[in-house]
């Protein structure tokens, strides 16, 4: 893990909550933001996400950072 807040759109943890106020959602720390809940993450607890997990599903996508700002 980086010092960037890791890419919640790549996470199997994320999920869209389809609140459209909150709609950014992680199971592992029950955020719901308008944000990347990584930034929420980092905000509140002042470290990065450790519990970044690849979703299987774009395992295949590569050429993109896994980080955002
Ligand atoms: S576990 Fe971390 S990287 Fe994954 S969705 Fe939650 S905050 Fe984002």
């Amino acid at each position: 893990m980086g010092n960037r807040a890791p890419n919640c759109l790549k996470c199997e943890h994320f999920h869209v909550t389809w609140d459209p106020k909150f709609p950014r959602g992680c199971r592992v720390f029950g955020v719901k933001s308008p944000r990347m809940p990584s930034l929420v993450v980092f905000e509140s607890t002042g470290r990065h996400c450790p519990a970044f997990s690849q979703a299987p599903r774009i395992k295949s996508v590569t050429g993109e950072s896994d980080a955002v700002d």
